[in-house]
């Protein structure tokens, strides 16, 4: 067992401690209440365990570090949603189904090397005890294991789980996970990147956020979906507010006229040039889908 998780043992949730900590307060620094560090969070953790509710698009985290949540997905505008029940957050605990009086939950890798495997009965234990609550098919509630073998994830891949009605996510540790129950279960694997973290969490936190803003009334008014990267395979113009002159930089004349057409042609032409210069993948694909032509890029 690795010594970041015995640290978390004994751990208690903070919202315990500070119930009326409301989405939208600043957090106190941590305080220390002799050797027990209590690290304030802004949702209540009684908001994260309730009930669920039948029709709000639903999270559910296999973790080692259910204190880890809901963190940032707890702050403004995917915290206030959380709030408001517009999406709930469930967190499973992998240590309950540990395995002894030590509640072992990995082993040496078969065959020898560095690290540790999370154990496939362990694990097994806790996507069924996840899956049990589930009342909807695969393809509308994923099931997911956060991996860097996995396909990327993208936007498209958001828009997707954002139209089902919730997701199942595994977090591995160590060395990862018993390829046994990758195989068993068919878990999808995704990745967040050509990087490597220690841990699923913070991959499951980015996967979540990217999802939640796109459930309908997530953003409220501020919603801009259509318009920002990636929505139309094109990299985001540039953007400015005030002051008009800024450290001797101006605001491009433009998008000061008032002339909307000139201001749209502006943006477009700038999304253009910034995902030709950036990421000519993005801008391949985007002219293979406008023109069916895959050697689009000649003209780069
Ligand atoms: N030995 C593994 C890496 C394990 S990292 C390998 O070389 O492939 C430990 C855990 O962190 C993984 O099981 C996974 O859940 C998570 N993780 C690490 N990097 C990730 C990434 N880029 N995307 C998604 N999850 C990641």
């Amino acid at each position: 067992m690795a010594e970041d998780d015995r640290m978390h043992e004994g751990g208690r949730p903070a919202g315990e401690t500070s119930p009326e900590a409301g989405a939208e307060r600043k957090a106190p620094p941590a305080r220390s209440h002799g050797r027990l560090s209590i690290r304030p969070t802004a949702v209540p953790r009684p908001l994260m365990e309730d009930r669920r509710l039948e029709n709000a698009w639903t999270a559910q985290v296999i973790t080692l570090l259910p204190e880890a949540f809901p963190g940032p997905l707890g702050l403004s505008l995917t915290g206030r949603a959380l709030k408001e029940r517009i999406w709930q957050l469930e967190t499973i605990d992998l240590r309950r189904f540990g395995i002894g009086r030590h509640r072992n939950v990995d082993d040496t890798p078969a065959g020898g090397g560095p690290g540790m495997v999370l154990r496939p009965d362990v694990l097994a234990a806790a996507i069924d005890e996840a899956r049990r609550s589930v009342r909807a098919p695969r393809e509308e509630w994923p099931l997911i294991l956060l991996s860097p073998r996995g396909r990327p994830f993208d936007q498209a891949m958001a828009r997707r789980f954002a139209a089902g009605r919730g997701i199942t996510l595994v977090c591995g540790r160590f060395e990862g996970v018993d390829q046994r129950v990758i195989d068993h279960y068919g878990l999808e694997e995704v990745s967040i990147g050509d990087f490597i973290l220690t841990g699923g969490e913070i991959a499951a936190m980015a996967l979540i956020d990217a999802t939640v803003r796109l459930i309908p009334r997530v953003l409220g008014n501020q919603a801009s979906t259509e318009e920002e990267s990636f929505s139309h395979g094109l990299l985001e113009h540039p953007q400015y507010t005030r002051p008009t002159d800024w450290e001797g930089r101006r605001i491009p004349e433009v998008l000061l006229s008032g002339h909307h057409a000139n201001i749209a042609r502006w943006r477009s032409e700038q999304s253009v040039k910034l995902t030709r210069e950036r990421r000519p993948d993005l801008w391949r694909a985007w002219r293979a889908r406008r023109d069916g032509d895959p050697e689009g890029d000649q003209e780069l």
